[in-house]
């Protein structure tokens, strides 16, 4: 059973086909990657799904429903969330209040006893509850990545995306980050993910769609698309 559907996404800016036709399925409560070289129109994708870009033509369908077009907002609502590959941190605030933020982006003052409990709730998963009450800007990158992952999280998605979650991370905290997110995935939460780190991509996903030049290239398991001709041809650029 799929919860997103892409279909013959196409998107276009001026001169530049970013996604040609690309058509694919993400089966609910798996770990899907999206891999490809640079400018294969990765983020792109990622866009579209998450409401920031429209896309030219084709649709985006999650949980039964047509979304492209719909607002960030409107999508994270209907229970789609995202991290970003360059996390914005909101001035001198505490991790604990960014958190808050998320589930009240307005009204910071008005936060109540509940939106706490979520907040600690979500750091406790990913491990953050030592460092609630200092200043989010003072947190290392590893850290900053994990606090993204909570305030994803706080919005209670039925599926997260994940932008290059691994990247600029130590072995150490790449290995942290993928007990979390099988953790994340256990709780029955689909995840999506844009990665470069091969290894990751190739322990984690259940699936893999693989994109160049803006197509669609192959879609497989792990195996599948370790052993596709097409994928090993455009990695090593032969
Ligand atoms: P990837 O994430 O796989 O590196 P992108 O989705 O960033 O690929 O880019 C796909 C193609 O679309 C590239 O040729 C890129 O230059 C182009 N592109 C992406 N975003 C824009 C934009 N905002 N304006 C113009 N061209 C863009």
């Amino acid at each position: 059973m799929s919860i997103i559907q892409i279909e013959h996404l196409i998107k276009r800016f001026a001169g530049v086909i970013a996604l040609d036709d690309v058509s694919f399925a993400v089966d609910e409560g798996s770990i899907h990657a999206v891999i490809g070289p640079n400018g294969s129109g990765k983020t792109t994708l990622f866009n579209i799904i998450s409401g920031v870009y429209r896309a030219t033509a084709g649709s985006v369908v999650f949980d039964g429903e047509p979304i492209q077009g719909l607002r960030p907002f409107q999508i994270v609502r209907r229970g789609l969330s995202r991290t970003f590959q360059h996390p914005r941190l909101f001035g001198s605030m505490t991790v604990i209040e960014q958190l808050i933020v998320a589930l009240h982006p307005s009204k910071l003052w008005e936060f109540d006893k509940q939106s706490e409990q979520i907040a600690r709730e979500k750091l406790n998963l990913v491990g953050l509850e030592h460092v609630a009450d200092i200043p989010a800007a003072s947190l290392p990158q590893g850290q900053r990545r994990l606090l993204e992952i909570a305030r994803a999280l706080c919005l209670e998605p039925r599926v997260l995306l994940l932008d290059e979650p691994h990247a600029g991370l130590n072995p150490v905290e790449t290995e942290q980050l993928m007990v979390l997110i099988r953790k994340i995935n256990q709780q029955g939460i689909t995840i999506l993910l844009v990665e470069h780190e091969m290894r990751v991509v190739m322990t984690l996903a259940n699936k893999i769609t693989v994109l160049n030049f803006g197509r669609l290239l192959a879609v497989g398991s792990p195996q599948e698309i370790q052993n596709n001709p097409e994928v090993i041809t455009a990695y090593l650029g032969v």
